[in-house]
């Protein structure tokens, strides 16, 4: 697998006198892992390296997470870009505002599963169950290793109903097991989705998507972009769909960086 920095020469071809959808992962990606997920906050650098693109008229900026919209919102806090929460069940930017459609029975389903974990999962220490709205999440990075194997029996025995009914879907991240609608909605559709509305194309068909991210559900949104974008896993290079990684979130905020330098440098020259 091919280290991005090895190929700045390639990459600078591959942006140059294009206009950039950058479309990133949060948790990973931006920020590094911690603990629990109220402590990741994203570094200022890497922030202001966001907000730059996202004020180059070169560039579109989007950021995709598992997280509630509200909370990635607020965890970033900058105006025109775009947030897709809950992996894209809800998405809120300029000129765009969805919400993936759930039905009453669904809802009443996750309310129940989470009273139903909430008191299984009781014992076990270090379990956060979260409620995000349109889904739910249990964090286990803090519960002792041995006690994985207990974890998931009982997710398994209390969502086994659900799950064979096709009523809900469980999503498998870094330590943390989402129960989701049972919908064909992932990160791969969403970017395609973005893509395909003229607000996140700056420039129509003279375009280049960049997708960075670090996890399991990272790996749609590789796969979508295989033949029209850069793909940028974050992490020890291992299996993956992407065509390039990139070790660590410090190293993708010197990719942004170099995104920005390459988009400034062009409006300088054509000015
Ligand atoms: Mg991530």
């Amino acid at each position: 697998m091919k280290h991005l920095f090895f190929y700045l020469s390639e990459l600078k071809k591959i942006l140059k006198g294009r206009n950039v959808s950058l479309f990133v992962d949060y948790d990973g990606t931006l920020t590094p892992i911690v603990k629990t997920p109220d402590k990741a906050v994203i570094p200022q650098k890497t922030r202001a390296v966001l907000r730059d693109l996202s004020k180059n008229r070169h560039c579109r900026v989007a950021v995709i997470s598992g997280r509630a919209l509200k909370d990635i919102k607020k965890k970033i806090g900058l105006e025109d870009i775009v947030y897709a929460g809950n992996h894209g069940l809800e998405i809120e930017g300029p000129g765009i505002r969805f919400k993936v459609p759930v039905s009453l029975r669904y809802k009443a389903a996750l309310k129940r599963i989470k009273d139903i974990l909430r008191k299984r999962l009781s014992k076990i220490k270090g379990i956060i169950v979260e409620d995000k709205g349109l889904t739910l999440s249990v964090h286990y990075r803090l519960a002792d290793k041995k006690d994985e194997r207990l974890l998931k029996a009982i997710f398994r025995e209390a969502l086994g109903y659900y799950i064979a009914g096709n009523k809900i879907k469980i999503r498998p991240g870094k330590k943390v097991l989402e129960i989701r609608p049972p919908l064909e909605w992932n990160k791969g559709k969403i970017v395609l989705w973005l893509l395909a509305r003229r607000r996140h194309l700056p420039g129509g068909k003279n375009n280049a998507p960049v997708y960075i991210g670090d996890d399991v559900t990272d790996e749609d949104a590789f796969i979508a972009l295989k033949d029209i974008g850069l793909t940028v896993f974050v992490g020890d290079p291992g299996k993956t769909g992407a065509k390039y990684y990139l070790r660590n979130t410090r190293e993708v905020t010197r990719f942004l960086e170099q995104i920005l330098k390459i988009k400034t440098d062009e409006e300088i020259c054509q000015n």
